[in-house]
């Protein structure tokens, strides 16, 4: 890849999504997101080689949000296994939004559908071992530290106490995980953990950064040590395909082809298969909860460099 002329691609393409910044809204059920300029929309390529090409806000930090998911899933998989997690979590798709409550009482047996949702975020969240909460972030941070090779990641303390204050509805999803016994220990601890973890500060360059060890099958691409398994890998990067964009995956699987995840905060991280890591950040966000310009900045990436997966 040429980089001189593929960072002038990525420049076009960050124009043509630019316009798409006023078409959506910034999240306002946490105050504090509120507060962002929704007229942003930046991006970061991480290549094998930690060659790092970017354009626009790829500097601006931002919260992961529900990109968290991901990495509180890798933890929880590392420390339990597969057959302990995927009990008290499924692997299915809901084709509802990521916070509903209804099909926690509709399906059974009363389990969340799967570890992209709030509700199974929050069942994962009670599975991430240690012996207080700040131990238990002390792991999800770690990682993400190791991925990025950046020891300063920590979280953003304004964030994460206005989601804490607000958050009603997450309350409501963890107590009722609490009744089907899908969480069993101190629940207003692992709402805690949960709000901290989706309160962790990062930028596009960064993001695009823990796509690449994704597309590496958990390898570091500097050290090339593994920070986690493959298979965990895998099956991470298969929920993204499925459940990865909330209720509008399907839709993002056909027109962009590229395992990737989304928060609320305007973030998406991406992964090309052995080729590349991807952030964006945008906070503007369609009514399902993802970037406007941040996903038609990748569809327009996924066409031009011929990305798609399938
Ligand atoms: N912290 C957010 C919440 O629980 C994450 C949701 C998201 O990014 N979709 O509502």
């Amino acid at each position: 890849m040429n980089i001189e002329h593929a960072t002038k691609q990525l420049e076009q393409m960050r124009q043509e999504a630019y316009a798409y910044t006023d078409k959506g809204k910034v999240a306002s059920y946490i105050p504090e997101l509120a507060k962002e300029d929704p007229c942003q929309i930046g991006v970061s390529v991480c290549l094998p080689d930690g060659t790092i090409l970017s354009a626009g806000e790829a500097d601006k930090p931002f919260t992961l949000q529900s990109i968290s998911k991901i990495f509180s899933l890798i933890v929880a998989l590392c420390q339990n296994g597969q057959s302990y997690v995927f009990e008290r979590v499924g692997k299915e798709p809901t084709g509802d939004p990521f916070n509903s409550i209804i099909k926690l009482e509709t399906i059974k047996p009363h389990r969340p559908l799967n570890p992209m949702i709030n509700a199974g975020a929050i069942a994962v969240a009670g599975m991430i071992r240690g012996k207080d909460v700040e131990e238990r972030l002390q792991s999800v941070l770690e990682l993400l530290r190791k991925m990025t090779g950046n020891p300063q990641i920590g979280i953003n303390e304004a964030v994460y106490c206005s989601e804490k204050k607000t958050a009603d509805r997450n309350r409501a999803l963890a107590w009722f995980l609490k009744d089907s016994g899908v969480l069993t220990g101190d629940v207003e601890e692992t709402l805690d953990l949960y709000f901290r973890h989706c309160s962790i500060e990062v930028t596009a360059k960064e993001v695009a950064r823990l796509g690449m060890v994704l597309a590496a099958d958990g390898m570091d691409i500097m050290t090339k040590e593994s920070v986690f398994p493959a298979e965990v890998a895998r099956i991470c990067k298969t929920f993204m395909v499925t459940c990865g964009m909330y209720n509008a995956s399907g839709e993002f699987a056909i027109d962009v082809g590229i395992p990737a995840k989304s928060g609320v905060a305007g973030g998406i991280l991406a992964t090309v298969p052995n080729k590349m890591g991807i952030g964006v950040f945008g906070p503007a966000l369609d009514e399902k909860g993802n970037s406007v310009a941040g996903v038609k900045l990748l569809e327009l990436l996924s066409k031009e460099w011929k990305l798609g997966i399938f």
